[in-house]
């Protein structure tokens, strides 16, 4: 791998400015280097303006686990199941389906979990490295994450996930009714068990955390244009700059963290990465009369309850269905009814709702590294349910790539060569 040459003029520039591509930017920033911050969008408008806002660091074990495709069909019928399918947009995802549900075995669920553990075990103590002396750190907040379940039955039958979770040194506390109430004392009382993951964390807008993020790394030199990427350009198999809008801008390296929709921009450089959106939904309730201290996920909806600045947002659920159709109704209306049945007395004076994507790739990791057949261009996206948990690490990793160091980390599970065959 090779660094960029530091005596180039020309800036790296990043595309996309969610989390992953302005905290990039804001490491490349602080080892030194000139970036512009390339976004169609103001920074944080993408999926990470919606997210539940959890710091998630146990949450290392995929989606794909080995008993996932037995649950589908009951999933599919089941009344209020957090996942939902748009049947049009369904049929051009079949290939990535297949090779998704390839990875539910138990040797591959223990390879990710491993890999997804490298990268967001210490996800608090980043985001407080990435963040502290910035306008961005009264956003991060360390806390338990806690689940919430109507008994104990459900958390039985993921012990094989908790396993894995407590073989990577991850700790929890079972909690009894009267425990579970005293973390968040307006939960419902049809709520009677409850695990208290430690030593967790959270960001409180994280929409406004990615632009102060942003801010600090402009404050540090770095240039933001709007503008669409439409291609990233190479010349004897090495980048020379990108395409934005029809104007050519030079780069001395490139690196893409345009989310879920990276796949189109990477395809021409010989990167063919099976990438989906893996849609999901958020309702704010602005002025909530009732809100928990801390997130709280509610396990049978699959969606999260956390207090955010001036509201309670419910974030989660699960759609396939593209990135051009339309959003949904049904898991909105989900997210209301599940969000409002769980917190006893909860009105609210304003609601806002948002559909966001979460970018998945087909092996639930993310692309992280050089691309072979363009040097100079670095791939930073496919994060799936944990890019804001990832993110702070994700930048830094990046950066360092770039500018030649050696990170501290195993990087090869999350290497672009694995779809550049
Ligand atoms: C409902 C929901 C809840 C979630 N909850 C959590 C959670 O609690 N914790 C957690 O860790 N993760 C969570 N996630 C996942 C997390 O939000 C994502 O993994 C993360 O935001 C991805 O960040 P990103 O920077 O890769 O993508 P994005 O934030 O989508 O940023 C990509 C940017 O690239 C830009 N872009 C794309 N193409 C181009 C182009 N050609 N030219 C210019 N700009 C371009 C877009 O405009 C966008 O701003 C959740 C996701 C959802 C949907």
């Amino acid at each position: 791998m090779t660094g960029i040459n530091p005596l180039s003029e020309s800036p790296v520039v990043v595309v996309g400015a969610g989390i992953i591509g302005v905290s990039t930017a804001l490491n490349l920033q602080r080892l030194g280097r000139q970036v512009l911050l390339v976004d169609r969008h103001e920074p944080g408008e993408g999926t990470s303006f919606g997210n539940a806002g959890v710091l998630a660091n146990s949450s290392i074990t995929p989606v794909t686990h080995p008993k996932l495709p037995r649950q589908i069909p009951q999933m599919l019928l089941r009344p209020n199941s957090p996942l939902f399918v748009k049947w049009r947009s369904l049929i051009p995802m079949v290939p990535w389906l297949v090779r998704y549900l390839s990875h539910c075995s138990a040797s591959e669920t223990q390879r990710i979990s491993t890999a997804l553990h490298g990268l967001i075990g210490t996800s608090y103590s980043d985001h407080k490295a990435l963040a502290t002396g910035t306008e961005a750190e009264r956003f991060v907040k360390s806390s338990d994450y806690t689940f919430a379940y109507t008994d104990k039955s459900p958390f039985r039958a993921e012990a094989d996930t908790w396993k894995i979770r407590y073989a990577h040194g991850h700790r929890w506390r079972e909690l009894n009714e009267q425990e579970l109430r005293a973390y968040a004392p307006a939960l419902s009382s049809d709520f009677k068990f409850g695990v208290a993951c430690l030593g967790h964390g959270f960001i409180t807008d994280p929409g406004e955390y990615v632009k102060a993020l942003a801010k600090t790394a402009e404050k540090l030199g770095a240039k933001i244009k709007r503008g669409t990427v439409e291609k990233i350009i190479c010349e004897n198999q090495k980048v020379i700059g990108v395409r934005v809008d029809g104007e050519t801008i030079p780069a001395s390296a490139v690196v893409i963290c345009s989310g879920a929709w990276s796949a189109k921009l990477v395809h021409p450089l010989g990167v063919k990465v099976p990438l989906q959106s893996e849609r999901g939904y958020h309702i704010d309730l602005w002025s909530p009369s009732v809100t928990p201290q801390m997130p709280i996920m509610i396990a049978a909806g699959k969606f999260v309850a956390t207090p955010m600045e001036g509201r309670l947002r419910f974030a989660g659920v699960l759609e396939f269905g593209g990135l051009n159709a339309p959003r949904s109704k049904a898991p909105l209306r989900l997210l209301e009814r599940l969000g409002t049945a769980a917190f006893t007395g909860l009105t609210w004076q304003d609601k806002t709702e948002w559909m966001g994507h979460r970018p998945a790739t087909s092996d639930s990791l993310p692309l992280l590294g050089s691309v072979p057949q363009a040097a100079g261009v670095w791939l930073g996206f496919g994060h799936h349910h944990i890019g804001l948990t990832a993110g702070a690490k994700t930048g830094l990793l990046l950066a360092q790539m770039v500018t030649g160091q050696t990170p501290n980390v195993d990087i090869s599970p999350y290497a672009p060569s694995r779809f550049c065959k």
